[in-house]
């Protein structure tokens, strides 16, 4: 065991301060890991004010993590100390359900031990996520890192830009489709980079007017300011693919009805509350709804190597430990370009 700087917060009510945690002694397969940049991503505010129910305190958010190999168990034969590696937003799951075997990790069966506000395999363990100092990670559960990129861009795509990537991939993006983003917050700017580099025509939509200049350069072809029913209306059956990372409640079926013949919106936000869906913007163009959860461990290395190989990382404010709940405020304001990063050397 060692004892783990940290900062958690103490209940969904109160602001997040200072924390000391045990981790445990390097197993033999585990990789221990000095983090030095973790992301905030909106599910910590989410999961920190436990809006969607099941939270567990004290909680140390943190879920989009890169940091530097500090010990390695005996057994382990991917990593080495001194190595670069990020850890995303599992740390471990059953390994052996028909989607775990696939490399569908995300999608386990079982047991999902999440990085945080979640327990180890044992159902019992508690896990506490990157905003420390130290983590302790099965090296099945650890990614490579390249050292070619700067590492405080590179920490939000072991979250938001895993969980863009995959449904562009699922979804078969590429040169000749319409890619649509709702939300330029975090996971959007992720998207429009993503998408873009794959080839895509990619629109924006956004709530925020003064997002225009930036969404053209981040790589968007298109921006449509949301806010207008009528400026939507032109824009129907006009996209095949829709990535909603929008995280509060907002009415989907005017979206819905932008897509054209099959087309498909992926759900990656997660509003607290069930939207009302109406049938009728579905049977309409055959279109579809669907969701879409992070990705698998082997597409998040897959992932990170594309981001290495087109130069792609989140464009990001990189922030003390202790401005953490000024930055939960401010990005519930959508006043972030695009990311907060906390630098763990100021812990
Ligand atoms: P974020 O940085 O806060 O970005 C969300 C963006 O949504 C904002 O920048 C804003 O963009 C737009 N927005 C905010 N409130 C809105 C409203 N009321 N109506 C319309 N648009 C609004 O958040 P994030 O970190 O990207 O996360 C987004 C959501 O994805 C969260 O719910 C998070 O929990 C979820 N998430 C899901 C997964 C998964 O695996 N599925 C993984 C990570 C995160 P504009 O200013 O451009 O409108
Ligand atoms: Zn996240
Ligand atoms: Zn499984």
């Amino acid at each position: 065991m060692s004892e783990t700087k940290a900062y958690a917060a103490p209940s969904a009510t109160e602001p997040l301060g200072p924390f000391q945690l045990d981790r445990r002694a390097p197993g033999p397969h585990d990789v221990q890991i000095e983090v030095l940049y973790c992301g905030v991503c909106h599910s910590d505010v989410h999961q920190a004010r436990d809006e969607w129910g099941g939270s567990t305190f004290p909680m140390v958010p943190g879920h989009e993590i890169v940091g530097r190999v500090t010990e390695v168990g005996g057994q382990v034969n991917k990593f080495k100390t001194g190595d670069l590696v990020g850890v995303g937003c599992m740390v471990d799951t059953c390994r052996t359900c028909p989607n775990c075997q696939q490399g569908l990790e995300q999608y386990c069966e079982t047991h999902i031990s999440f990085t945080y506000n979640s327990t180890l395999q044992d159902r019992q363990t508690r896990t506490y996520g990157g905003y420390s100092k130290q983590l302790v990670v099965d090296e099945n559960y650890v990614l490579r890192v390249s050292d070619k990129l700067p590492l405080e861009g590179v920490a939000p795509l072991l979250c938001a830009g895993i969980t863009t990537y995959s449904p562009l991939r699922t979804w078969g993006v590429g040169p000749g489709k319409r890619v649509g983003v709702v939300g330029l917050g975090g996971l959007g700017h992720m998207a429009v980079k993503l998408a873009a580099a794959m080839g895509a025509e990619v629109t924006v939509l956004s709530t925020s007017p003064s997002k225009e200049a930036d969404a053209k350069v981040l790589g968007a072809h298109r921006f449509v300011v949301t806010k207008d029913p009528e400026v939507l209306k032109q824009e129907r059956n006009y996209f095949d693919l829709i990535i909603n990372t929008v995280g509060s409640n907002m009415d989907l079926n005017q979206y819905l009805l932008l897509l054209r013949l099959d087309g498909t919106m992926v759900m990656v936000g997660l509003p607290p509350e069930a939207p009302q869906i109406g049938i009728f913007p579905l049977v309409g163009q055959r279109r579809r709804l669907a969701g879409s959860h992070i990705g698998g461990i082997a597409e998040t290395q897959e992932m990170l190597d594309f981001c290495a190989e087109h130069n792609i990382v989140s464009d990001v404010e990189v922030i003390p430990i202790d401005y953490i709940n000024e930055a939960y405020e401010r990005m519930l304001r959508s006043d972030v370009k695009y990311r907060f990063v906390i630098d763990l050397a100021t812990l």
